[in-house]
């Protein structure tokens, strides 16, 4: 069978050629996105994978149809992307990588905590100035004497919450939905885990329910000085309202691996190019932010996990008409 993949990256190319030969198929790879442009060229193709953020227009599936493609294998745990009513109407079914690899981002987590609480910003940029002082700005906190909250104990949220127990620290967690790790107390209300938290780590799912789950309200609710680390979604998070906390000293300091206005930057190279978003320019500028581009997922092991399974999906779907990855309306 013949496989076409969009959005390539060069990491991943190494790992698709490799499904590709381990399992007798044949795999082309392209950098566009699937646009309705180029999808006439899928018509000499059996399966597609994709790993597009942005919207795809409705049009795409009725066409895909038309050249005899059966199925979207999106190459990310995100599937905000595609129109599942629409792809169900011209049977086109679409899967996801529901979990690639939960360490990836929990140990980004970590390594970001210990980076906030140990002052990394601040003590990098007095070296930079040739200022090897000791002084209040850095000193720092230790795990062991810290709570860290867990908000959102899935798969990732567990695999957090166990790294900061490693280190020695009280891990708390939020999740209304899910108590099932036996080794943590969980909180009955999100204020009661604020007020308690020294640390707060976010891994919920954006939707209604949590989008600005952190915002003035309950930034009232945490302690003087807290720690905020986001790497789930941009949208949990009302970032004018962190930075007002962050100018009045109620948070000590965060780290956002995830940014409500992300998608006309994160993933592009604006070298020499003006950033017109005066939020992210402020993030940027601070020492008491750490941004990152969205990039808490990107380790050899979640990328050769997110080509290969999503190729393996498309294989189950083309075979059998069936992949436990495949998106059900029911999910959204
Ligand atoms: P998951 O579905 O396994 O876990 C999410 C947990 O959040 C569930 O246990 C659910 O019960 C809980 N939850 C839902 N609503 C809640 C609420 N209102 N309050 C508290 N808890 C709530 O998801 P996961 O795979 O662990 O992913 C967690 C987050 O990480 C998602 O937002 C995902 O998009 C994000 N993520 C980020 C990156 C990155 O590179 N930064 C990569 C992958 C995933």
């Amino acid at each position: 069978m013949r496989f076409k993949l969009f959005n390539i990256r060069e990491d991943e190319k190494p790992y698709a050629y490799q499904w590709g030969q381990t399992n007798g198929h044949e795999i082309e790879c392209t950098e566009e996105d699937l646009t309705l442009d180029n999808v006439h060229t899928l018509s000499s193709f059996d399966g597609v994978s994709t790993q597009q953020l942005f919207k795809f227009d409705d049009r795409i599936y009725e066409a895909l149809k038309d050249v005899g493609i059966k199925q979207i294998a999106g190459r990310a745990a995100g599937f905000d992307m595609f129109n599942l009513d629409e792809a169900a109407k011209h049977d086109i079914k679409i899967t996801n990588i529901p979990s690639y690899s939960p360490n990836a981002i929990a140990e980004f987590a970590v390594c970001r905590a210990l980076e906030l609480i140990r002052n990394i910003n601040k003590i990098n940029k007095k070296v930079e100035h040739q200022d090897f002082t000791w002084d209040e700005t850095v000193i720092a906190k230790e795990l062991r004497s810290m709570t860290v909250l867990v908000i959102g104990v899935g798969r990732i949220g567990k695999v957090s919450a166990q790294l900061f127990k490693g280190f020695g620290a009280e891990v708390i967690g939020y999740d209304p939905y899910d108590q099932s790790l036996s080794d943590i107390e969980y909180v009955q209300s999100l204020q009661e885990g604020l007020s308690k938290a020294d640390l707060i780590t976010l891994h919920v799912p954006a939707n209604e329910e949590t989008t600005h789950i952190i915002n003035e309200e309950t930034i009232k609710y945490m302690k003087n000085g807290a720690y905020l680390v986001n790497t789930a979604r941009g949208a949990t998070v009302k970032t004018n309202d962190v930075i007002q906390a962050l100018n009045s000293g109620k948070l000590h300091s965060v780290a956002l691996d995830v940014y409500e206005n992300e998608f006309a930057y994160f993933s592009y190279d604006y070298t020499d190019k003006e950033i017109e978003d005066p939020t992210l320019k402020e993030l940027m500028s601070r020492d008491d932010v750490l941004i990152s581009p969205h990039i808490a997922f990107y380790t050899h092991t979640a990328v050769q996990n997110m080509v290969e399974i999503s190729l393996d999906s498309a294989l189950e779907v083309i075979t059998t008409g069936y992949s436990e990855n495949e998106v059900q309306l029911s999910k959204v």
